[in-house]
């Protein structure tokens, strides 16, 4: 087991600011006029490979917008390992704690999507669940001098609460995506998110409420305020998110703009990045313009196909978002 060697093209003496602790998948998916039924073998009319899993995808936006970032992840030894690592210096990110091991394949999810849109789809996380405590201690020194750290819930749980234990013990502020989620969610990661954000389905899971509404929204962030976390954002969809904070002890709705939603697949891990970014490199923007600026940028993502093919670069977007 062995670490993708290279680090990330230009800058190996360079500290990485937002540091992602997560996993890469590659999405299989092949489109049909309709599902296969159980047995059955049916012809597709198209099949593409994209790259996508939380960690990567949070990572590439944040790249995008011009954050230094390194990826602590593994992937197996296998050609779709090789591809994502290149996909990961391709956007500027460092492989330095890209790992690769012969034990298990790539993380992949394989899914079909019919001519309505609906779909089916298998994950095997593979290699992802391989991440260990001893691959982060490799990557401490990087986790320690980094701004932001995020963590998901694609990696093992074990893995995730020791990265965010490392980031918090360093001073490093700790944005934690808890998706997917679980009901019983260990209660260290309420007290070591710095910053605790998710969708809606993931807030009704974690805290037992139905999460339909702005109201409902509100009393879900009330509560996982109280499990211990400093803040807590719910993202809405269309309708933006709501942030609570200390000194913002009543949710604020931060609404976003109306645009044409072509395809929202990844718009979370897009705000995620985003929002990595600004906490990174804009410590001292009030957090209700860094969550603005992540729905702008979020809003982008969702007006084009694809999850990380969506994601926009620093120089397409407005220059008032920087
Ligand atoms: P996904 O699972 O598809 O990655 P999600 O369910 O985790 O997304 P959402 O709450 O749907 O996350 O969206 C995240 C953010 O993306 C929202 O807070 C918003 O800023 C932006 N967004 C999502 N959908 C739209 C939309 N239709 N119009 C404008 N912005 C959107």
């Amino acid at each position: 087991m062995a670490a993708s060697g290279e680090p990330g093209r230009q800058w190996q003496e360079e500290v990485a600011a937002v540091v992602v602790v997560g996993s890469c998948m590659t999405d299989l998916v092949s489109l049909t006029s309709r599902l296969p039924k159980t047995g059955e073998t049916i012809h597709g009319h198209k099949f593409f490979i994209g790259f996508g899993g939380k960690g990567a995808n949070q990572c590439v936006q944040a790249a995008r917008l011009g954050a230094k970032t390194s990826m602590v992840c593994k992937v197996g030894k296998d050609s779709f390992g090789n591809d994502y690592i290149e996909n990961l210096k391709q956007n500027d990110i460092s492989t330095e704690f890209a790992y690769q091991t012969q034990d298990a394949a790539t993380g992949t999810a394989s899914i079909i999507v019919n001519n309505e849109g609906q779909n089916i789809i298998v994950i095997v996380a593979g290699a992802n669940l391989l991440l260990n405590t001893e691959d982060l201690k490799k990557a401490a020194r990087t986790i320690s001098r980094a701004k932001v750290m995020i963590c998901q819930l694609e990696i093992t749980p074990e893995t995730s609460l020791e990265a965010l234990m490392m980031a918090h013990s360093n001073g490093v502020k700790t944005l934690f995506n808890p998706a997917p989620a679980v009901a019983d969610l260990d209660p260290r990661f309420y007290t070591l998110s710095d910053v605790f954000c998710c969708n809606e389905t993931e807030a009704e899971i974690l805290t037992g409420l139905k999460v339909h509404s702005l109201a409902d929204a509100t009393r879900a962030a009330l509560l996982l305020k109280g499990k211990g976390c400093h803040v807590v954002i719910i993202t809405l969809g269309a309708e933006g998110c709501v942030m609570l904070s200390k000194t913002e002890p009543m949710p604020k709705h931060i609404p976003t703009e109306k645009v044409k939603a072509v395809d929202t697949t990844g718009a979370g891990d897009s705000f995620v990045g985003a929002l990595a970014f600004y906490l990174a490199y804009y410590p001292n923007l009030p957090l209700e313009e860094m969550l603005k600026r992540s729905n702008s940028i979020a809003a982008v993502s969702v007006q084009s196909a694809g999850t990380q093919s969506s994601y926009p670069y620093k120089k397409d977007l407005p220059l008032h978002l920087f």
